[in-house]
């Protein structure tokens, strides 16, 4: 499941900002972004990019060049952040439904490609990245989670369930797999050589992965999130790396362990968990309540100071139901 980083949508709702005579804020999905006044009526069509979009360097775009101007790598572009204007929270950018060159196109089609928007990525340290042996493994899902704004259509349907809350970690995603007597490493989206090295090669033999996935007698992947030095800036202060896992797989059922299972499961292996907050969390009536929610301090702050933390998971303990909740709070402060 990729994400659609640019795609066409309906424009919910248009509102005014207090206070602002030349901008307001359009809703779409559950997504809030400032447009300028009179550009767009609710019901127009448009394309929606979400945050993260890294949008190229073309005539069109060039408005944003003071706002968003960013190398990624070598490429130079226009990169889509959270930001707060007159007190609002704007996410993403609307563009009129005349960028597209074509006259046919549908409701929630992907328009990315055709913009040529890629996803910005930061710089991933080499010791991390790693060798790559293959692509990720067809046999597991990878760790992607939905962001609850792109799921509004389902939130009512979402109220009757008692969830698990977790931390979502800013660290980097790790897959282990014991299948057919044979044990892989994997990043988000590679399968990795066992180099000497390799950060997640390295911590999987000091936890002895290997040798705890082996004696389950199946085949199954672990999946994590790594933390600490040389990851992702290493805001909780750690020493050295940790991994905090979030899910378990049988890869011969093709399904995840429920989320009870998987917490017994980590336990009895001497690993730990991504730290769990609710296990009875009933979601409030609004999504705007629930982003509030997300805010608050990390249970992996450092002694030294609070961290805000990048938000929550919330699934059903069937799995059935999963998506991230990001702290508006984390997003703003990021850069
Ligand atoms: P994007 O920002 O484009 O959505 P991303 O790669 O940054 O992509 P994340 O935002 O980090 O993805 O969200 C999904 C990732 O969250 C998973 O790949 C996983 O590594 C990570 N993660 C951290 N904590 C948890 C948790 N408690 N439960 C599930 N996943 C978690
Ligand atoms: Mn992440
Ligand atoms: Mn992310």
């Amino acid at each position: 499941m990729e994400r659609k980083l640019a795609s066409v949508v309906v424009i919910d709702d248009i509102a005014p900002i207090p206070g602002a005579d030349m901008i307001e804020v359009a809703t779409v999905k559950g997504w809030k972004l400032v447009i300028k006044k009179n550009e767009f009526k609710p019901g127009d069509h448009a394309v929606y990019c979400e945050i993260d979009s890294f949008l190229p360097v073309i005539p069109a775009f060039e408005f944003l060049r003071k706002s968003s101007y960013r190398k990624m790598g070598e490429t130079e572009g226009f990169r889509l952040k959270t930001m707060k204007l007159r007190g609002q929270i704007s996410q993403g950018l609307l563009l009129p439904i005349n960028v597209l060159t074509t006259n046919a196109y549908e409701l929630g089609e992907d328009v990315a490609a055709q913009l040529q928007i890629v996803k910005y990525e930061a710089p991933i340290p080499a010791a991390l990245a790693g060798i790559m042996k293959g692509g990720f493994p067809s046999f597991i899902p990878k760790t992607d989670e939905e962001r609850i704004q792109n799921l509004s259509a389902f939130y009512d349907t979402y109220l009757a369930h008692a969830c698990f809350v977790t931390e979502k970690l800013d660290g980097s995603s790790v897959t282990y797999y014991h299948r057919n007597g044979e044990f892989g490493v994997c990043s988000r989206n590679l399968e990795l050589t066992d180099t000497p090295e390799n950060t997640l090669w390295k911590v999987a033999r000091k936890l002895d992965i290997a040798g705890k996935l082996a004696a389950l007698g199946k085949n199954i992947a672990l999946q994590g999130e790594m933390i600490g030095e040389g990851i992702q800036g290493n805001p909780y202060a750690q020493h050295g790396q940790a991994i905090y896992f979030f899910n378990a797989f049988n890869i011969d059922t093709q399904e995840y362990l429920s989320m009870p299972d998987f917490l017994a499961l980590i336990r009895d292996n001497g690993l730990q968990h991504v730290p769990v907050l609710d296990t009875t969390f009933q979601l409030p009536a609004t999504m705007d309540a629930l982003l509030s929610l997300a805010e608050g301090a990390s249970l992996l702050s450092p002694a030294h100071g609070k961290v805000e933390r990048e938000g929550l998971v919330i699934r059903s303990a069937d799995r059935r139901i999963s998506f991230k909740v990001i702290s508006n709070k984390f997003l703003l402060e990021e850069r």
